[in-house]
Protein backbone atom coordinates (compact mmCIF):
# COMPACT_ATOMS: atom_id res chain seq x y z
CA UNK A 1 0.00 0.00 0.00
CA UNK A 2 1.14 3.26 -0.85
CA UNK A 3 0.70 6.86 -0.26
CA UNK A 4 -1.00 8.61 -3.29
CA UNK A 5 -1.92 12.37 -3.28
CA UNK A 6 -4.41 13.59 -6.34
CA UNK A 7 -4.24 16.28 -7.58
CA UNK A 8 -6.66 18.19 -10.25
CA UNK A 9 -9.42 20.47 -10.55
CA UNK A 10 -12.16 18.53 -11.89
CA UNK A 11 -13.67 16.34 -9.14
CA UNK A 12 -14.72 13.84 -11.63
CA UNK A 13 -11.21 13.10 -12.35
CA UNK A 14 -10.21 13.06 -8.63
CA UNK A 15 -13.42 10.63 -8.40
CA UNK A 16 -12.03 8.72 -11.01
CA UNK A 17 -8.52 7.98 -10.35
CA UNK A 18 -9.64 7.74 -6.22
CA UNK A 19 -11.83 4.50 -7.85
CA UNK A 20 -8.87 3.11 -9.83
CA UNK A 21 -6.05 3.32 -7.45
CA UNK A 22 -8.33 2.45 -4.01
CA UNK A 23 -9.04 -0.76 -6.06
CA UNK A 24 -4.95 -1.30 -6.17
CA UNK A 25 -5.38 -0.86 -2.51
CA UNK A 26 -3.61 2.59 -1.88
CA UNK A 27 -4.51 5.38 0.15
CA UNK A 28 -5.78 8.29 -1.66
CA UNK A 29 -5.97 11.95 -0.65
CA UNK A 30 -7.17 14.96 -3.18
CA UNK A 31 -6.47 18.07 -3.50
CA UNK A 32 -8.45 20.15 -6.13
CA UNK A 33 -5.52 23.02 -7.33
CA UNK A 34 -1.76 23.73 -7.21
CA UNK A 35 -1.94 25.44 -3.77
CA UNK A 36 -3.38 22.51 -1.89
CA UNK A 37 -1.52 20.04 -4.02
CA UNK A 38 2.37 21.83 -2.40
CA UNK A 39 0.19 22.20 1.07
CA UNK A 40 -0.54 18.79 1.66
CA UNK A 41 2.22 17.04 -0.41
CA UNK A 42 4.59 18.84 2.21
CA UNK A 43 2.08 17.78 5.33
CA UNK A 44 1.64 14.31 3.84
CA UNK A 45 4.85 13.47 2.41
CA UNK A 46 3.33 11.05 -0.31
CA UNK A 47 5.10 8.70 -2.25
CA UNK A 48 3.29 9.38 -5.45
CA UNK A 49 1.61 12.75 -6.54
CA UNK A 50 -0.55 12.45 -9.71
CA UNK A 51 -1.48 16.09 -10.95
CA UNK A 52 -3.02 17.88 -13.83
CA UNK A 53 -1.57 20.15 -15.66
CA UNK A 54 -3.89 23.08 -16.22
CA UNK A 55 -5.53 24.01 -12.99
CA UNK A 56 -6.37 28.01 -11.59
CA UNK A 57 -4.37 28.99 -8.30
CA UNK A 58 -1.37 27.50 -9.41
CA UNK A 59 -0.92 25.28 -12.39
CA UNK A 60 0.95 21.61 -12.71
CA UNK A 61 4.62 22.56 -14.44
CA UNK A 62 4.84 25.07 -10.88
CA UNK A 63 3.41 22.14 -8.61
CA UNK A 64 5.65 20.01 -9.74
CA UNK A 65 8.91 22.12 -10.02
CA UNK A 66 8.44 23.14 -6.48
CA UNK A 67 7.54 19.16 -4.71
CA UNK A 68 10.58 17.99 -6.56
CA UNK A 69 12.16 21.05 -5.16
CA UNK A 70 11.72 20.36 -1.83
CA UNK A 71 11.11 16.47 -2.04
CA UNK A 72 12.82 15.12 -4.60
CA UNK A 73 12.24 11.68 -3.73
CA UNK A 74 8.34 12.13 -4.13
CA UNK A 75 7.73 10.02 -7.64
CA UNK A 76 4.83 12.29 -9.90
CA UNK A 77 2.78 11.66 -12.54
CA UNK A 78 1.00 14.46 -14.95
CA UNK A 79 -1.96 14.32 -16.56
CA UNK A 80 -3.45 16.39 -18.77
CA UNK A 81 -6.02 16.85 -21.64
CA UNK A 82 -4.64 19.67 -22.94
CA UNK A 83 -5.56 23.66 -23.73
CA UNK A 84 -4.64 26.21 -26.14
CA UNK A 85 -1.98 23.84 -27.03
CA UNK A 86 -2.05 19.67 -27.56
CA UNK A 87 -1.44 18.01 -24.15
CA UNK A 88 1.65 16.36 -25.75
CA UNK A 89 3.41 19.69 -25.54
CA UNK A 90 2.68 20.10 -21.39
CA UNK A 91 3.13 16.76 -20.78
CA UNK A 92 6.87 16.79 -22.73
CA UNK A 93 7.43 20.06 -20.62
CA UNK A 94 6.20 18.33 -17.40
CA UNK A 95 8.99 15.43 -17.72
CA UNK A 96 11.54 17.66 -18.19
CA UNK A 97 11.00 19.43 -15.05
CA UNK A 98 10.73 16.26 -12.99
CA UNK A 99 7.50 14.58 -13.97
CA UNK A 100 8.50 10.95 -13.62
CA UNK A 101 5.65 9.76 -16.29
CA UNK A 102 3.09 11.60 -17.69
CA UNK A 103 -0.74 10.66 -19.55
CA UNK A 104 -3.40 12.11 -21.49
CA UNK A 105 -6.54 12.73 -20.09
CA UNK A 106 -8.78 10.32 -20.95
CA UNK A 107 -5.86 8.41 -19.23
CA UNK A 108 -5.64 4.08 -20.35
CA UNK A 109 -6.41 2.68 -17.35
CA UNK A 110 -3.75 -0.61 -17.69
CA UNK A 111 -1.08 1.60 -18.90
CA UNK A 112 -1.36 4.26 -15.84
CA UNK A 113 -1.79 1.82 -13.26
CA UNK A 114 1.26 -0.49 -14.51
CA UNK A 115 3.16 3.28 -14.74
CA UNK A 116 2.08 3.46 -10.73
CA UNK A 117 3.07 0.22 -9.70
CA UNK A 118 6.38 0.59 -11.47
CA UNK A 119 7.22 3.94 -9.57
CA UNK A 120 6.34 2.71 -6.22
CA UNK A 121 8.60 -0.24 -6.61
CA UNK A 122 12.08 1.82 -7.43
MG1 LIG B 1 -7.50 20.93 -15.08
Amino acid sequence: MANILVIDDEQSIRKLLTLMLKKENHDIQTACDGKQGIRMAKELSPDLVITDLIMPEKEGLETIREIKEFNPDIKIIAISGGGVVQPEMYLKMAEKIGADHSFTKPVDTDSFLSAVNQLLEC
